[in-house]
């Protein structure tokens, strides 16, 4: 028997099993929905080529042409008008995806997940469209759908980071003439800075309560701002009043941190912020790293042939790794799963990270109970290979994070 790694993406050879002729049906399928986008496409186009012609308004030539085709294939306007808006994206907006689904490399799920995807983004470059489909062409479609979300995630966070960079290059400070011999001294500045000096102004402000003060706090806070301004140190103010520093508590997310992927990190009263601005507030050193992480340093990742159930840090770190049963396409969440050993523990197999993975209880059984081989590889990837000797790779939703060695450092704030 030749290795499993030599049958990937192989052909098979002699006459077609039953198998095979789904596949080519499915393909067939795949490139005939292709063609039909296109033909949809034309007709629209031909259409409003024709009411130009005429001299005639075209504002209603989509939901003419939109009943037209709805009628013709005897289904709903809202099918009709989704079969549009897919076919105008496909060869108008992304036609190396049309071509990839024309050559069946994507299935039309794939196809309709990318537009989907892609539409929700302003600026989509062609190196997006090609990562995005190389990935169309590997991963089945509901891990696609995920993976094809977190990069929409990702994208519209790089927006937020240049949208805030452009607006930082705005910042100002203005001096307006108000009325009774007043001003207004506005400051338009990032607001986690703002934030702090707000902070700062009322911490200090609220030092000054004394019996015989009886300035409201907004007159304090605003006197403890001119003084600072004026004087440039806090000298001025009584003791206690002095090296009050700002603190702006700042919520990032552990693995976001780590990894870039995953919830926004959030400042108190501001809301997100760019994932860079956090990291340069978090000190980025790996000491703090460890700080923020350290809750998953003392995880045991073997336990070898020592303990046949995994301990409890181990089970949920391989759960969290994985996010979902671990078979080709599934779906079911990993904390809905049970864990199994993919060398079985009879069969010499070792209780850990690289030989544990959630299996939902059908597909579990079925590893078990037929003649699917099930083999793991690094990273926890699993590579399953099926009765007819179709091979796939499996891979988790997230990876293992390695931590460093370095001494922690001081703490950021
Ligand atoms: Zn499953």
């Amino acid at each position: 028997m030749s290795s499993s790694a030599d049958r990937r993406d192989e052909v098979p050879e002699g006459i077609p099993s039953t198998l095979d002729w789904v596949v080519m049906c499915a393909d067939m399928a795949t490139v005939h929905a292709a063609q039909r986008y296109a033909c949809i496409v034309e007709l629209w186009d031909d259409a409003i080529a024709d009411a130009r012609r005429r001299e005639e308004p075209v504002a209603f030539v989509e939901r003419s042409v939109r009943l037209e085709v709805a009628a013709a294939l005897r289904i709903t306007e809202h099918a009709a008008g989704r079969l549009m808006g897919v076919g105008l994206a496909l060869l108008r907006r992304y036609p190396q995806v049309w071509e990839a689904m024309s050559r069946a490399d994507i299935t039309e799920t794939h196809a309709t997940i990318i537009v989907d995807g892609l539409d929700q983004l302003d600026d989509v470059t062609a190196g997006l469209v090609a990562e995005v489909l190389s990935l169309a062409e590997e991963l089945p479609t509901g891990p696609f759908r995920r993976t094809m979300k977190r990069i929409v995630d990702r994208e519209q966070e790089a927006t937020l980071a240049e949208q805030h960079a452009a607006a930082v290059a705005h910042r100002h400070v203005r001096v307006d003439a108000g009325v009774d011999g007043m001003a207004w001294l506005t400051a338009h500045l990032p607001a986690v800075e703002a934030n702090a000096i707000a902070g700062r102004l009322t911490a200090i402000a609220k030092t000054l309560d004394s019996a015989n003060d009886e300035r409201t706090l907004d007159q304090k806070r605003a006197d403890v701002f001119g003084d600072l301004l004026l004087d440039g140190e806090t000298d001025a103010l009584p003791e206690n009043a002095r090296g009050i520093r700002p603190t702006v508590a700042i919520t990032v997310p552990a693995l976001t941190l780590l990894t870039g992927d995953g919830p926004a990190a959030q400042v108190d009263g501001v809301g997100p912020i760019p994932l860079d601005k956090a990291r340069e507030l978090c000190g980025a050193a790996s000491g703090w790293m460890r700080v923020l992480t350290h809750p998953e340093t003392g995880v045991v990742l073997s336990v070898g042939r020592e303990q046949y159930r995994p301990p409890a840090d181990l089970r949920r770190l391989v759960t969290w790794r994985a996010a979902r049963c671990m078979a080709p396409g599934c779906g079911i969440p990993a904390d809905r799963c049970d864990l199994d050993h993919t060398t079985d523990w009879h069969h010499g197999g070792t209780t850990d990270a690289n030989n544990l993975a959630p299996l939902c209880r059908g597909h579990h059984t079925l590893k078990h109970q037929s003649d699917w081989q099930v083999r793991a590889k690094p990273g926890g990837a699993l590579e399953w290979t099926s009765p007819a000797g179709r091979v796939y790779l499996v891979t988790p939703e997230r990876r293992i994070p390695t931590f460093t060695t370095d001494p922690p450092g001081p703490p950021p704030f």
